[in-house]
């Protein structure tokens, strides 16, 4: 029969990991709730013609990297590829611009993007995104940064730089568009040798040409003209002051020209959290202002800051350094025998229902193998019940831990556990 595996570039997320990715999320919602962040769940499809609006025609996620496709009815369709135009498009469907501020909301969950799969980089991703609406002010560029640093903290992620730039607005962009696309196409030779994809970018965004991983792409871009020099001074009075509040706090950032992220929206900050820890994929976190997108998506005028951080990329950094652990079960119902096994299902169901992790062996196997089991599981207490309990009416009761074993009447049990209960149904697990 034919074996089926996982798509190229998808991935199962099995144990140890999945404990690592359900800390890294507890933390994370953790700290966004001491922010004034709301969960907002989007949905994984929409309208196709929602990102291609919201992202732009010409990049790369629209262009080449989506999951586009026709439904029953014949309406273009695509996966996510990234959360911000969901989001915003709730919001304004919703008209959440008519609730109490602040308008913060985040999201948790996998995008599609259809790439060359590499380390770090994956065709169905997961991303925990956060959005703030409605608040231009530079502090709120800084607030999101700060939001950031303090996730990562709490994580004790190792070696994390907060690279940032600004983008300019729709004034001063298009003046430093100009001064670009006149930088590659001063002399023929530069332009005839941008890699296939800058040729187009050149003419469709040339801004995206300083994305370019390509090498000679990178070396010809050397001496191009910087955004920095050619942003308005509301653009620039707006970066200094962002800046000035990241000072305020000691966050150490490294100003980076060439950020420009991927997408259309961005307006002024830009950012990135890299790490040399991953190769090539070096951003775990990526964000930016986007202050049109709302208006242009049919809204009222709402500028707004967001950001999105890789979980995989996370989870791949804190793999030796979180502590993650396991729950073991509390009780351990040994059975021998159908009617030991009613018995202990019936009890059971009632620890379940008290908030006890309780689990059951199977009658089909020996009781050595039930206890093997058992202690393989790092259960506390295992209950055995046999024919000759069932007509006592008792169990036996065993510590895992303290090796001591006796014979407890049914109603004894309870009492018993509760005595030695502590923390105890968690377990360390090693990542490597
Ligand atoms: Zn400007
Ligand atoms: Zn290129």
């Amino acid at each position: 029969m034919k074996a089926y595996s996982t798509l190229k570039g998808v991935l199962d997320i099995l144990q140890p990991e999945i404990l690592l990715w359900n800390k890294i999320e507890e933390i994370t919602r953790a700290v966004l709730q001491n922010f004034g962040y709301t969960e907002l769940r989007i949905p994984i499809i929409e309208s196709t013609e929602l990102f291609i609006r919201g992202i732009g025609e010409t990049s790369d996620i629209v262009s080449k990297e989506m999951y586009t496709f026709n439904d029953r009815a014949g309406r273009s369709i695509s996966l996510r590829p990234e959360g911000t135009a969901s989001l915003v498009r709730s919001y304004i469907e919703h008209g959440l611009n008519n609730t109490p501020q602040p308008w913060k909301y985040y999201y948790i969950g996998p995008m599609f993007r259809y790439e060359r799969p590499q380390k770090g980089r994956f065709r169905q991703f997961y991303q925990i995104g956060a959005e703030f609406l409605g608040n231009a002010a530079p502090v709120a560029d800084a607030e999101i940064i700060s939001m950031i640093d303090t996730i990562f903290k709490a994580l004790h992620l190792p070696d994390v730089t907060v690279e940032v730039n600004t983008t300019g607005c729709r004034l001063c962009r298009p003046l430093y568009r100009d001064a670009l696309v006149g930088f590659f196409t001063s002399e023929a030779s530069k332009t005839n040798m941008l890699c296939d994809d800058c040729k187009v970018r050149l003419v469709k965004n040339p801004l995206r040409v300083l994305d370019c991983k390509v090498p000679t792409c990178i070396e010809l871009r050397k001496g191009a003209p910087l955004i920095t020099e050619y942003v308005c001074d509301e653009c620039r009075e707006h970066d200094e002051a962002f800046k000035g509040f990241l000072n305020e706090i000691d966050i150490k950032y490294v100003e980076n020209p060439e950020i420009v992220r991927g997408l259309d929206y961005y307006t002024k900050t830009a950012f990135e959290f890299t790490t040399e820890h991953l190769g090539a994929q070096k951003a775990v976190a990526a964000g930016g202002r986007y202050d049109n997108l709302v208006a242009d998506f049919g809204g009222p005028k709402t500028p707004a800051v967001g950001f999105a951080i890789g979980v995989e990329r996370l989870a791949e950094l804190l793999r030796q350094r979180l502590d993650v652990y396991v729950c073991a079960p509390l009780i351990f119902f040994a059975v021998l025998g159908k009617e030991a096994q009613r018995m202990a299902f019936k009890l059971s169901t009632r620890y379940r229902q008290a908030g006890v992790y309780t689990e059951i062996g199977n009658a089909l196997h020996t009781l050595k193998n039930q206890l093997k089991r058992a202690d393989k599981m790092a259960a506390r207490f295992v209950i055995i019940i046999g024919e000759e309990e069932i007509n006592k009416n008792a169990v036996i009761f065993k510590d895992l831990v303290n090796h001591t074993q006796e014979e407890v009447p049914l109603e004894g049990v309870l009492g018993c556990i509760k005595g030695k209960q502590a923390a105890y149904n968690k377990q360390k697990i090693n990542f490597s």
